[in-house]
């Protein structure tokens, strides 16, 4: 089977959390350090230093201060790291769209067609990879290459600060050689297993057929059988972005009275206030739909040029929008939604803004 040649690169910060707090306290640096954890909890993130004592990430945290007996546990700072995630996303967005983050710190980009028009993905890597550094003082790793999951075992390789590429020509002899554990997906109870099986490297692994595979491991069985061939046609998904949000009501007895209403367009537009602070969305359209009890509906939006506030904001737009009604009807559903959002214009914003560093501190 062919493989399809996307140019895929995978961006993963090196040891994130801890280095987000080693770089923000110079205390810190050059020195090994657990996020999270505490008396009884678990460590999140250990810095290059601590992991050279065998601490690793999701290890209680007595295990890692007896491997390490003058780790330094760190409190989370989540609202830190997701501020450093949304610039360093921002500077994805700058070359290509096709941006699929898996957590705070990586993301995959399909640079195929890319905003800057650059042909080398490995340029791209490193641009990005500068840029991160210069705009947050922190370090990045990459790996390039034709699907997600090469790029995603490729970034592993140079780690920290590197970058790898592995061209179609390598591809099968990469993987061939590869460490059964090494494989994206593969982890410690299956390769345990395939140890037992005899089988210790990618070529191991393609020597069994498809359906000694699914016999042996289910679907994932052919997963397997597929990326050690190269074959990965997962695309690079970008997360959707939301477009509108939305509450309605619909009511077991007909309503039409206009106290009644009104207690209603109340309700609705504080349940709406409380679902956009929680995503800290605003939008600069409302729309208030009605249903009659013969099922004909009527729909009417205002849109304004600032963002709408809170409740009371939709409250009072709504009673206007109500008094526009066609018909005076028994209702069976009320709804309000709010779109033309802020979501869109973030991601602009977050491009351009630079923000001085003392209000970081
Ligand atoms: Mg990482």
């Amino acid at each position: 089977m062919e493989i399809p040649k996307r140019k895929i690169i995978h961006v993963d910060m090196d040891a994130f959390y801890a280095s987000v707090e080693q770089h923000d306290n110079p205390e810190l640096k050059g020195k090994p350090i657990a996020v999270g954890g505490g008396h009884r909890g678990v460590v999140s993130a250990a810095s290059y230093e601590a992991r050279k004592f065998g601490v690793r990430s999701a290890m209680p945290s007595k295990i890692a201060k007896e491997k390490c007996p003058h780790l330094i546990f760190v409190p989370h700072r989540f609202a830190r790291y997701k501020e450093i995630s949304q610039k360093i996303r921002a500077i994805f967005h700058e070359y290509t769209d096709l941006v699929e983050p898996l957590s705070l710190d990586e993301a995959y980009l399909d640079v195929t067609e890319n905003k800057k028009g650059i042909e080398s993905a490995n340029l791209i890597a490193r641009e990005i990879r500068k840029r991160i550094f210069e705009e947050t003082g922190l370090t990045a790793s990459a790996g390039i290459s034709v699907n997600k999951f090469l790029a995603k075992v490729a970034s592993d390789i140079n780690k920290p600060n590197g970058q790898k590429t592995i061209h179609p020509s390598q591809i099968l002899e990469f993987l061939e050689e590869l460490p059964i554990e090494k494989f994206y997906g593969i982890g410690k109870v299956t390769a345990n297993k395939m140890y037992s099986l005899q089988i210790f490297k990618g070529k191991d692994l393609k020597a069994k057929t498809l359906e000694e595979l699914m016999r042996l491991f289910g679907k994932s069985g052919a997963y397997y059988y597929n990326v050690v061939r190269g074959i990965h046609n997962g695309e690079v998904k970008p997360n959707r972005i939301q477009k509108s949000v939305a509450v309605e009501h619909t009511f077991w007895d007909d309503i039409n009275e206009d106290e009644q209403v009104d207690q209603k367009l109340k309700s609705l537009s504080e349940e709406l206030e409380a679902r956009l602070s929680k995503k800290e969305i605003k939008g600069k359209t409302l729309t208030l739909k009605i249903k009659y009890k013969d099922f004909s509906q009527f729909t009417r939006s205002k849109t304004q040029e600032i963002y709408f506030e809170n409740a009371q904001d939709f409250y009072e737009t709504s009673k206007k929008l109500w008094e526009l009604r066609p018909y005076n009807k028994a209702i069976r559903l009320l709804g309000l939604s709010l779109s033309n959002l802020n979501t869109e214009e973030k991601k602009q914003i977050s491009v351009q803004l630079k923000i001085p560093f003392e209000e970081f501190e």
